[in-house]
This record gives C-alpha cells, structure tokens and sequence, in this order.
C-alpha cells in the first residue's frame, strides 16, 4: 500500500509518533482498502495542545459567530459537491447501502447548514431580579471539545457533534472509529480547504483504549463527547472524571415499536422492518423489540417474515441492495453468537439467523435478517443490545401490559407507537421513559430536533438548539443600575 492516510494535527497532515499503521477492510469482502496511521496518546496530547493554543492564544475565542457561520456554510457547500464520492467511501468503508451513505451524506450537509445558522441567532438570556439590577446570561464556548465517534454513521455522526461544536465558538480534537475513519479523513480536507484557523480542528486516528481514552481523561480538553456502547461510556465517564469534563453521552438502546391491534395493518409492518433492519439494525435507536397486541400476533408475523424474506442483502454499491453487510468479522461473531443464544433461551427463530455463505457474499460479513418470536421478558435477546439484523417479537394483553414490556429495558433511547386512535398513542407515548418517540411512525431523525436517551441509553442530547448548548458554558453576568457603597459592614 504506497499510500497511508494521515491525521491532521495543528494544521498538519502527520503520521503517528510511532509509525504504526492500520489496514481499514472493506466488509462486503474482506478486502484492504486503505493504510492509515495508528495514533497514540501523545499524537493526542500534541493535538490538544494545539487545540488549546488556538482557543486562547491564537484568537479564535474571540472569533465571531458570523466567521464561523460562514466557515460552515463552505463546508457545507464542497461536501455537497463532493456528495458522490462521500457517499462510495462511506460504503466502501462502512458496507451500508449506498442509498443510505447518499441519505446520510445529506444529513451531514444539512446538519452543517442548521448549526452554522445558529450560531448568529440569539442564545442569551435575561432575568427581571430585585436590587435595582439587571441581571443576564450569556453562552460561551467551553474550550477545548474531545470528540469519539463509533463506526455505524461515521460521517454523520462526526458532524452531529463538529457542527455544534465549531458554530459554538469551540476547538476540537476529534477520533473516528478506528474501523470506519475514511470519510472523516476526507472531511478534514475540506476543514483544511476551506481554511480554518491551525489547531482550531484536529483529527487524531486511533484506537478507542489508547488514543480514545486519552481524549477522554486529557487535563485540558474541557469537554468530551461521545456515541457509542454503554459499556466504553460508562468507561469514559470514568475517565472524565480527571478533571471534572463536561460529558455528554449517546448510548445504545433496545428500544420498543409498540404495535396495536386498530393500527393501519401494512404501514405498522412496513415501518417494523425499517425500524430494525435499516443500516443492518446497527442504529442506536432502533427498533429491535417489536411488540404486538395478542390479536394481531399471529397475522403481523406472517407478513412481517413474508416482507423480510424478500430484502435483498448484498454489497452496498449494488444499487438494488436493500441491506448489506455488518461492519467486521468480529461484530458478526458477535451477532451469530446472540442468534445462538436466542435459540438456546428458547426463543422461536421464524426466519434467517444465519451468515450467508453465496459465491458472491461469502467473504464478507453478511447476515440474513433474522426474527425471533415466543420470547420472554428476561431473555438476553430481548434485554441486551445486539446491534445487528436481529429483531425480538413481544406479545402483549392491553396498553398497560404493552407499557410495562416497553419500559423493562435499562435503555430508554427511542419508541414508537401505532395505533389510530390518537388519545391511546399519547397516553402510551407519556408513560414510555425514551427520549426520541415516534407515533404512526419510526426512525426519523431531524436536525432541528434534540436526540438523546433516558435511563442507560446516555447523558444530554445532540441535534437542535439542546445539542448546541451542549457546546457551552453558561455565564451570568450582573449589572448594577445603582452604583453605591453595598454598606454591609460599618465604616
Ligand atoms: P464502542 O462503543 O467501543 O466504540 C465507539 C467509539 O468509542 C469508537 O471510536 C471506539 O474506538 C471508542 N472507544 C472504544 N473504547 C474506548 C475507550 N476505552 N475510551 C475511549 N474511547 C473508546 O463500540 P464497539 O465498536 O466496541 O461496539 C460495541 C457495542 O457498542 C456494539 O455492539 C453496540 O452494541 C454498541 N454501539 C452502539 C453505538 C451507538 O450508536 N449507540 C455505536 C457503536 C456501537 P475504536 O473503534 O477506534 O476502538
């Protein structure tokens, strides 16, 4: 391989301290793809460094808003232009559909577009209190923003997080998954393009224990942000802790698609299989408890198997393929082994469950998508995030029985709810403890709109004027109207 991607550290493209490397495969078959540097913890501290050079030495706290705007809008513009092969790479890297890379490619542009419009809104606030005073409050950027990326959405998730980040005023030190950092290398060209400030954007390549763990403990980066397992969140709260960083966490989910009897029949079915095997069911928020009202049981599963038989898995740049492979050897390992545990728990396996060994698949990382029935509330199955094609049917007796299966997670990412009739959709939808809810509907994620979990599934939000606070501090400023001696102590 004569060529081996870089980071881009302080306004450099580099190679790791170390001259490690790592070879990124493709999952559709297997094959290398590209080389890229392996980072370390000091390529991180040299970043941060850099990062914190920027922010209070080089001016760019001071930058306005309507300059970063603008730096955004750019941004936005060339990933448009660049929407073609954005949209390859990413399946190239990642194995998704290619419709899928082009929807998340959108995504990312408008996400872009949404935080470099808000940076000029207003964000203050201001407070009618006693003492002839006027009392205000402003937002501020927090500093220096460590950021860790999983590899189900590299681009879009990358963006979620560097688009508020930047249009708040912060400097960032950013890690991609190790296994998907392609379309992120990619971006931070355009970063460099369209000329920010050295050190103000870093991209440091690595694994999640070395280089993301030094992220996550760093003394100067002020805030850490973070998408992925609950098992690597827990652990990089932990190491937040060295100086007390801001967090903000978006966790996994085993969330509830809650289906009633007096749903419109073909809509509740069609949405059942986009919720779970969209992007491969390897979706934070997806739909991978399915439950149904006893009535309709026996009939939604028969469609629901029919419609899932027909889903055309293949490689990602095939444009007839509906789902594609999962994202490594090792993740489907993982899923297979969850599919044997469903078998071995009792559970009923109604369709897939198995790697597709064709000619033309066998050397990636192909799953049929799979459906287990008859299971009970305390199988791992129907508790544990599998993060793949692998949906757990649930029967339930009435909405109250419907609520408590839905809420027996210690997740509380995301829900749906179909029914036609409106007063039950609410009633459920209040007592269901998620922080993303759907009714007749599920999966769509909108820019303008927080995203987050309860429970286990995460701390803060992203997206929408909530995830753009999350890149602040908070800082009250008091006014005196009345200038005179306060006279608490005598003269
Ligand atoms: P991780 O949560 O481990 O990976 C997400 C990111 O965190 C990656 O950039 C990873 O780096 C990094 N990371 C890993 N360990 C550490 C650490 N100790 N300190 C700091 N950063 C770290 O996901 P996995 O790929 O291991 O998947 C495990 C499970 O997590 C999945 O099966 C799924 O259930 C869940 N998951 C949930 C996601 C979501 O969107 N909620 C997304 C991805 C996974 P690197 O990959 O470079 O090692």
């Amino acid at each position: 391989m004569d060529t081996i991607f870089k980071m881009y550290i302080d306004g450099q493209w580099t190679l790791s301290i170390n001259g490690e490397t790592r070879n990124i495969i493709n999952p559709a078959d297997g094959k290398i793809i590209a080389t890229v540097t392996e980072g370390t913890a000091e390529d991180v501290r040299e970043a941060v460094k850099a990062a914190k050079r920027a922010f209070y030495e080089d001016g760019w706290m001071e930058t306005l808003a309507v300059e970063r705007a603008k730096l955004l809008f750019e941004v936005a513009d060339i990933l448009e232009k660049r929407k073609k092969e954005f949209s390859e790479l990413e399946t190239i890297d990642n194995g998704k559909p290619l419709r899928e890379s082009e929807f998340d490619v959108n995504d990312a542009v408008a996400c872009l577009r949404y935080y470099a419009g808000l940076a000029t809104k207003p964000h203050g606030m201001t407070y009618d209190v006693p003492d002839n005073t006027q009392a205000m409050v402003v937002r501020e950027a927090i500093g220096v923003c460590g950021m860790i990326v999983p590899w189900n959405y590299p681009l879009l998730m990358s963006i979620w997080k560097l688009a508020p980040a930047i249009a708040a005023g912060n400097t960032v030190v950013f890690k991609p998954s190790e296994i998907t950092p392609l379309t992120a290398i990619k971006l931070f060209e355009i970063f460099e393009e369209v000329g920010f400030p050295k050190g103000v954007v870093n991209l440091v390549l690595g694994s999640g224990p070395v280089v993301g763990h030094e992220i996550a403990a760093n003394m100067d980066v002020d805030k850490v942000a973070f998408t992925g397992g609950t098992a690597t969140g827990r652990s990089i709260m932990q190491s937040a802790t060295s100086n007390i960083k801001k967090i903000s966490l978006e966790l996994g989910g085993k969330s509830p698609n809650i289906v009633f009897a007096d749903a419109d029949f073909e809509t509740a079915v069609d949405y059942a299989l986009f919720a779970i095997f969209c992007n491969q069911g390897q979706v934070c928020s997806a739909g991978s408890r399915l439950l149904l009202e006893q009535s309709i049981y026996d009939k939604f599963i028969e469609r629901l198997v029919e419609r899932t038989k027909k889903i055309k898995v293949g490689k990602g740049l095939d444009p007839s393929t509906e789902m594609g492979p999962v994202i490594s050897e090792q993740h489907m390992n993982k899923i297979l082994n969850y599919i044997e545990i469903g078998k071995k728990e009792g559970a009923k396996l109604v369709c897939g469950g198995n790697r597709i060994f064709t000619e033309e698949l066998k050397d990636g990382y192909f799953i049929e998508p799979t459906i287990f029935i008859d299971t009970t509330p305390d199988m791992r199955i129907v508790q544990e995030e599998i993060f793949g094609p692998v949906l757990a049917i649930q029967k339930f007796k009435d909405e109250a029985d419907a609520i408590h299966l839905a809420n027996d997670s210690i997740y509380g990412l995301a829900g749906g709810v179909f029914t036609n009739n409106s007063a039950k959709a609410h009633r459920v939808i209040k007592k269901l403890r998620a922080g993303i809810t759907w009714i007749n509907a599920y999966h769509p994620t909108y820019n303008e709109a927080p995203w987050g979990g309860y429970k286990q599934s995460g701390i803060g939000r992203e997206l929408g004027t909530l995830g753009y606070e999350e890149y602040t501090e908070v800082k009250q400023i008091n006014i005196n109207l009345d200038i005179k001696p306060v006279e608490w102590f005598s003269e």
